[in-house]
């Protein structure tokens, strides 16, 4: 992320979910790779090893987490394929960001361990979120979280179309 801070209160939902998590021993990510529901649960595409989700708390509009369907923590832990394919559906998510969102620029980035602040440590992920020049000032607009639900559904449209 970027020394400014994104102002994203939608994501307090986000915090007080992560702390549900931590009773229930269920992985969303898991779960989500597992179920048939995409549209539900705002998976843009899936590989062989590995899929694209929305985040449901995103930093901006079309934060985009690939997931390796495997339950793995460590990077060192993924294997060759997996991590090749984890990079290539990135490329893929951010050229389908380019023709449907046209930002300026993309923060890519996997958060290792709760310190390092993953939501979900016990299952890695990458962020892709792309970036527009004065995100940081727009980002107040969108505090109603009615509209991020409304950008969240259009988003998921735009996205899931293959490039
Ligand atoms: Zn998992």
């Amino acid at each position: 992320m970027s020394k400014k801070r994104l102002w994203a209160p939608w994501r307090l939902g986000y915090i007080s979910q992560t702390r549900k998590a931590k009773v229930s021993s269920k992985c969303l990510f898991c779960e989500k790779g597992k179920s048939n529901s995409d549209i539900r649960n705002l998976v843009i595409a899936r590989g062989r090893f590995c899929f694209c989700l929305l985040n449901l708390f995103p930093y901006t509009n079309g934060h985009t987490m690939i997931v390796p369907y495997r339950h793995v923590a460590d990077l060192g832990s993924l294997k060759k394929e997996e991590c090749l394919e984890l990079f290539e559906l990135a490329h893929q998510m951010m050229k389908r960001m380019r023709r449907s969102l046209a930002p300026h620029g993309y923060n890519l980035g996997i958060n290792l361990g709760r310190a390092a602040g993953a939501g979900i440590p016990g299952h890695l992920h990458l962020h892709v979120v792309p970036r527009w020049v004065g995100d940081t000032n727009f980002m107040p607009v969108f505090s109603d979280t009615r509209i991020i639900s409304q950008s969240l559904d259009s988003a998921h449209k735009l996205l899931r179309r293959p490039s």
